[in-house]
């Protein structure tokens, strides 16, 4: 045997696809078994579990608790309809139990589809190498079509004692109801899960940078979320920030505030303040991947990134970073380049959004201020309603529901619709095909109300 060959036979050979798709989490799941549909040899690489943050840390597990909370809430209304019912005791241990059952059984659900769309499953942490292929575990792996679908995961404030705290990651593996909570950030996270510890009974805290949560979103959804949430009990500690955590000999945490006080005895301590994209360890520099300062990677309309034939999508790209987001550009992008749909794209504009607070946000299209800056305001017409919902007319416990539309003049072409209240998760849907067909106010005020609903105001209100 000549040396070359002795050199060729030692080297590792590299193993090629159509298509290789790194992260097998919403994006790049949906978006290699499309692939796949075309007839493509596709394969995923993944190195923690099938299905990514939303199966196992993110929307499906929140969604039980969610679920979990709002049985609370509706026992609390149970003797105002007659019932004679009170909750006794509630089971964290055993929803857990149950939750992370129905997680697993959705992981070899995951991996049971791959297998039927018949893609590769490669298990593993995938880097870049400097010739332009994938490593995994020593194994590399070459494709024409590249898609980097990593992700993100929480960020973690650096303060003292921070070992001490836990991110949403660690929400999840919670055995015990924690007694008292205090939550640090004002965005989606924040307020879900701290409305899932308040509404089950834990005393619950939530710290926040300035006066209101969701500051981003629009101004009628800021305030009224944040009233609501403090009748419910939690308590909103404003303009305040925790500074340093320390753990007591009982096992509790006492937290300094830049306020200059305390709070003590606390038993769980999270913070929500943001993800960062999973860009770094993949070596996407050793490929001339382009990331932003935050390391989101830079992705032009149509997921290229700076280097041909290596695209990207979802969180790890930092913009609207939502599951269905994750998957439509996934499944677009595998049209665009198996299925010969040349200039198939996501449209980033309306992006429907649920917050699954208590009572839950739906909210689509700009903000009143976003309006008004784009257009000026006086080419902006707003509608407003806040009512009771029918369902409390026989509660002691009243929650309002608040919605709001808002119309570019002179044809009012609704291009903003907010509403937070009780089932507002559920109606914002088809709301959305009908502002992303470009629905006037006047098609909404043709339609007919459903009648008694919460939904019949959006096609009622003047
Ligand atoms: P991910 O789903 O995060 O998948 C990325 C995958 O890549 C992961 O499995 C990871 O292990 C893998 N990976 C990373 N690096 C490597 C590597 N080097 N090699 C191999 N594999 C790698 N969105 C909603 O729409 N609705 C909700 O209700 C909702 N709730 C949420 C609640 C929480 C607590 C959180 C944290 C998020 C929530 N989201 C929700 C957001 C949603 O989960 C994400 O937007 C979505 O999962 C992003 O999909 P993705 O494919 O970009 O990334
Ligand atoms: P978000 O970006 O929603 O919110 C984080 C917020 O925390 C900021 O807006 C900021 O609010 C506050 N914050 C930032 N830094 C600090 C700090 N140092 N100290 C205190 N507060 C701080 O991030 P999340 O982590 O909540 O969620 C990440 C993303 O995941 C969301 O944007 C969303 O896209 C997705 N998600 C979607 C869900 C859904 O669809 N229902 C549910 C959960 C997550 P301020 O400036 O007011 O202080």
């Amino acid at each position: 045997m000549r040396f070359s060959s002795i050199l060729r036979a030692m080297a590792p050979v590299v193993k090629q696809y159509d298509y290789l798709v790194i992260g097998g989490g919403s994006g790049g799941l949906a978006s290699a078994r499309r692939a796949a549909e075309f007839g493509v040899r596709a394969a995923v690489i993944e190195k923690g579990r099938w299905g990514g943050t939303c199966v196992n840390v993110g929307c499906v597990p929140k969604k039980i608790m969610f679920n979990t909370a709002m049985h609370a809430e509706f026992i609390h209304d149970h003797k105002d309809y007659g019932f004679d019912v009170e909750m006794k005791s509630f089971n964290w241990g055993q929803i857990k139990e149950k939750r992370d059952a129905y997680i697993r059984r959705l992981n070899g659900i995951y991996e049971s589809n791959l297998n039927k769309s018949v893609v590769d499953q490669i298990i593993g942490h995938a880097q870049f190498t400097e010739d332009g292929n994938v490593e995994v575990n020593g194994q590399k792996y070459s494709a024409p079509h590249i898609l980097v679908a990593t992700g993100g995961r929480p960020v973690m404030a650096e303060i003292p004692g921070k070992e001490h705290a836990i991110t949403s990651d660690g929400f999840f593996e919670l055995e015990d109801l924690p007694k008292k909570v205090v939550v640090v950030g004002a965005g989606y996270i924040a307020v879900e899960l701290a409305g899932i510890f308040n509404a089950l009974g834990a005393d619950t805290s939530i710290c926040i940078r300035y006066d209101q949560v969701l500051r981003t979103f629009d101004e009628m959804l800021s305030s009224k979320v944040t009233e609501e949430i403090e009748k419910a009990g939690l308590k909103i500690c404003r303009k305040t920030q925790v500074t340093k955590a320390t753990k007591e000999a009982d096992g509790t945490l006492t937290l300094d505030l830049n306020t200059g006080s305390k709070i003590t005895d606390v038993n769980c301590l999270l913070w929500a303040i943001g993800r960062v994209p999973n860009s770094d360890k993949i070596g996407l520099d050793k490929v001339g991947v382009k990331m932003d300062s935050r390391g989101n990677v830079v992705v032009d309309e149509y997921q290229n990134t700076s280097r041909p034939g290596v695209y990207a999508l979802g969180d790890v790209c930092g913009r609207a970073l939502l599951t269905p987001v994750a998957i439509a550009a996934g499944r677009r992008l595998a049209h665009r380049l198996f299925d010969n749909k040349k200039d198939l794209k996501l449209d980033y504009n309306n992006i429907p959004t649920v917050v699954f607070s208590h009572p839950p946000i739906g909210t689509i299209g700009m903000t009143q201020a976003e309006a008004e800056k784009e257009y000026g305001a006086d080419k902006i017409k707003v509608y407003r309603s806040t009512f009771t919902p029918m369902y409390y007319a026989m509660t002691e416990t009243k929650v309002m529901c608040s919605m709001k539309l808002i119309c570019l003049l002179p044809d009012e072409k609704v291009i903003g619709l907010h509403m937070l209240g009780q089932g507002c998760d559920e109606m914002l849907q088809g709301f959305s095909v009908a502002i992303k067909m470009g629905a006037t106010k006047a098609q909404f005020d043709e339609t007919v109300a459903i009648h008694p609903t919460s939904s019949e105001e959006l096609v009622t209100m003047r």
